[in-house]
């Protein structure tokens, strides 16, 4: 195990108490009430037969099913629990963007809260981030899902993740993955994005691994997920796609289309200015007139889009500071709050 993984920041001397968690077990939890005891005692058990201090930290997601009152008793029981309960359904994305906000880990490892991921795997996550990697991503070798609907839709999701973001993983839907704690403090997630966090993060020059992992088959509850999730996934890869090459200048993208509609518009209206003028013929009734005109305009509403767009990306970037998330109450881990 490389001591420099849990070996404090310069600049952290602020919170002495905070480093004193080395590992935080990040879990979102939507109606997963039959799951919980067994999930917090195999984390448990798993984390205390290591050397390295622990927390684990449950997102109730909105869940209507009793997980938050469970989290909450259980909470104030335990030492390693800390519960934070968010007021409404948000998504599993910003389950864990709260999850990693309250995390005071130096190494923060994420999983689902349904037994489908074994918290046996995560020392063997946490020694692999030790051989200088930022993001250690699990890999469902042998995933226990349906092979028509889960299977298949994400092994071709993964191959076009791949391509699109340069980060070739077999397994980018795994929640079981761990990073350092500095690559997720500033991470801006929304929508699905959490499983493009390692694509994010390489963006930012993270180093990434993936390791093979256990999966079992869902034991209680029912998948959250259907063909919805699928089509969200799609849409955030897009943004994701373009943003990495557009986000900055996108002018340049509907600019240059713009100008090239102009520039072939203005060519077909000389010519037909030609004809008239030189040849005196009638030109009123040519389809190329009307498609002179389309050019033209279809051109300057490109243009101007390209310049609405370029506002747009400026007001993003100012944006970035609205919370995804509201939270109710904050139990455990030494703090009892609510907002
Ligand atoms: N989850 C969540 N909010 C949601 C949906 C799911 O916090 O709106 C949690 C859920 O409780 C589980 C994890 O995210 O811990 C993964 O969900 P699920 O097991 O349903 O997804 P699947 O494994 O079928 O992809
Ligand atoms: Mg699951």
């Amino acid at each position: 195990m490389d001591a420099s993984l849990f070996a404090s920041v310069p600049g952290d001397s602020t919170q002495p108490n905070d480093r004193a968690i080395e590992i935080s077990v990040v879990v979102p939890i939507y109606n997963e009430v039959e799951s919980l005891p067994h999930l917090i005692e195999a984390i448990a058990s798993v984390m205390q037969a290591n050397p390295h201090t622990y927390e684990i930290i449950c997102v109730d997601d909105g869940s209507q099913d009793g997980s938050a009152q469970w989290l909450k008793q259980t909470a104030r029981e335990r030492q390693d629990l800390k519960v934070i309960i968010l007021r409404r359904n948000y998504g599993q994305t910003p389950a864990m963007a709260a999850g990693f906000n309250y995390a005071r880990g130096r190494v923060i490892v994420t999983m689902d809260g349904d037994l489908q991921n074994d918290p046996a795997d995560i020392p063997l996550l946490v020694n692999k981030l030790a051989e200088d990697y930022d993001l250690v991503s699990g890999w469902r070798k042998h995933r226990q899902d349906d092979r028509l609907t889960r299977l298949l839709p994400s092994k071709i999701a993964n191959w076009i993740i791949g391509r699109v973001t340069g980060v070739r993983l077999h397994d980018y839907g795994c929640s079981l993955k761990a990073y350092r704690c500095e690559l997720v403090a500033d991470m801006k997630l929304y929508g699905e994005l959490h499983r493009f966090l390692p694509a994010l993060a390489f963006i930012e020059g993270a180093r990434i691994a993936e390791l093979p992992v256990r999966h079992h088959a869902r034991k209680f509850g029912y998948s959250k997920y259907g063909l919805g999730r699928t089509l969200r996934v799609v849409m955030d890869l897009l943004t994701i796609a373009f943003m990495k090459k557009f986000l900055t200048r996108p002018m340049h993208v509907f600019g240059v289309f713009g100008i090239i509609s102009i520039a072939l518009g203005t060519a077909i209206g000389l010519h037909l200015t030609f004809i008239k003028l030189v040849f005196n013929q009638s030109i009123g009734d040519r389809p190329l007139l009307l498609l002179a005109l389309l050019l033209l305009l279809a051109g300057v509403q490109l243009f101007c889009f390209g310049l609405l767009a370029e506002l747009l990306m400026r007001t993003y970037h100012e944006s970035q500071n609205r919370p995804i998330y509201r939270v109710r109450e904050v139990i455990g881990g030494c703090a009892s709050e609510s907002e």
